[in-house]
């Protein structure tokens, strides 16, 4: 069946299996995962998670089968350390700065304390990268700021914005209108910021999220985009791929793109200048949001506009990182959230069987990877090298692999 392998190579990286574990999908599995993951269809509800329901059920067959079988199942753990879930944070930058006229043109939307400050020149309501990254910094938190280098260049931000990328923050191309679907149009964005950031782009996120998956993520890859978070629904919150964690989209022809994609779950100006909602309004539905990432164990990619941090609805943000802060979850800049994903993938778990014993030899590409076995009663379970089991019960353990290790599970 076309995309066979797609669809299941998928299901192999996601769910975190064993690389020789052997398992089958439904052809109506690899067609609703095929047609979700290359953007031909969206769920019917924002958050409906088809393609998650369906990694669950091939999760839990698995399960039931080894338990069946009597036999042990190792899978990785979602996150770093088993954390719950992961929020990627994400800024576009639309613009750097706005005219006098502008502000006063639009400003109920900001306190008056600052409309006067902006006509003394004493503050600019519309720079709040530092604004940000020191917000953030307080919990420990890095983010992705995206830059529209077709419409500005840096002026005299330019040596602040290199800083912050060389203390941590990740720094990519809002690319403009025209590039989604221009090799030659992208070229020029990327040259553009190269030239101002001295760097080479590694992330980007479209501007107003256009996108055709036909060819879009087949440009970036081309010129050397590890990830890209634009798929994601303007009008609403939601996962749009039906699926709450990265994925490398499908080419044409259904080979597995390197690319990643890090799909976007919520943008501020959905709340309000497409759902109308007042302040409270909008923070509920982060709160909701939130929740319902939780349940997927997924990713809360959140888009939240530079420009909007002091004006009413995106002065939520500090209440925001406040409220995740005290989640168990992996909160990081998306880049970030990628090279994790990544070193996942390419962390070496290998099952062989020996007798009644099962022998899982593990090669992590992150200190931070957790495997999480499940086992029948009687059996034992036991590492050798760097691994270290965190908790364990009758018939389940989590095991943390700082590095090179062996897990044996012994059949009584
Ligand atoms: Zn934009």
């Amino acid at each position: 069946m076309v995309g066979e392998n797609y669809a299941s190579g998928f299901v192999r990286s996601t769910l975190g299996l064993p690389s020789n574990f052997e398992f089958s999908l439904s052809n109506n599995d690899v067609n609703v995962i095929n047609q979700h993951l290359s953007g031909k269809a969206s769920p019917e509800g924002a958050f409906d998670a088809t393609v998650n329901d369906i990694l669950k059920a091939i999760g839990s067959r698995i399960s039931d089968e080894c338990t069946s079988a009597g036999r042990p199942f190792v899978r990785k753990a979602f996150w770093p350390e088993a954390a719950e879930f992961a929020v990627a944070l994400t800024h576009d930058a639309d613009r750097l700065t706005a005219p006098l006229n502008h502000v006063l043109k639009v400003r109920k939307r900001f306190p008056t304390s600052l409309v006067i400050k902006r006509i003394l020149s004493l503050e600019d309501p519309y720079w709040n990268i530092e604004k940000m990254a020191n917000l953030e910094a307080e919990f420990g938190f890095t983010s992705s700021f995206y830059l529209l280098v077709h419409d500005y260049d840096l002026a005299g931000k330019r040596n602040y914005v290199r800083a912050l990328a060389e203390k941590g923050w990740d720094i990519g191309l809002h690319g403009s209108f025209g590039t989604h679907d221009s090799t030659e149009r992208m070229r020029e964005d990327i040259a553009r910021f190269e030239k101002e950031m001295g760097i080479k782009p590694t992330g980007i996120r479209e501007h107003y999220l256009r996108f055709d998956a036909s060819k879009t993520w087949e440009i970036m890859e081309e010129l050397g985009f590890v990830y890209d978070t634009t798929w994601g629904f303007n009008q609403k919150p939601g996962f749009k791929a039906g699926v709450s964690f990265p994925y490398h989209p499908p080419s044409s022809n259904f080979q597995t793109l390197r690319i990643l994609e890090v799909p976007l779950v919520l943008m501020d100006t959905s709340l309000w200048g497409y759902m109308h909602l007042g302040e409270e309004e909008g923070y509920s539905e982060v709160e909701k949001v939130l929740a319902r990432v939780k349940t997927e164990n997924g990713l809360f990619t959140i888009l939240w506009h530079q420009e909007a941090l002091q004006m009413k609805g995106g002065r939520l943000y500090p209440r925001i990182l406040k409220r995740i802060a005290n989640e168990n979850c992996f909160v990081a800049d998306a880049k970030r959230i990628t090279e994790w994903w990544i070193n996942r993938e390419n962390s070496i778990l290998n099952e062989q069987k020996d007798g009644k014993s099962f022998i899982y030899n593990v090669k992590p590409k992150d200190k931070r990877v957790v495997l999480e076995a499940t086992f029948p009663k009687g059996h034992k379970l036991k590492t050798e090298g760097s691994g270290k089991i965190i908790s364990i019960s009758e018939a389940r353990a989590k095991i943390a692999v700082n590095g090179e290790c062996v897990i044996i599970i012994e059949g009584a």
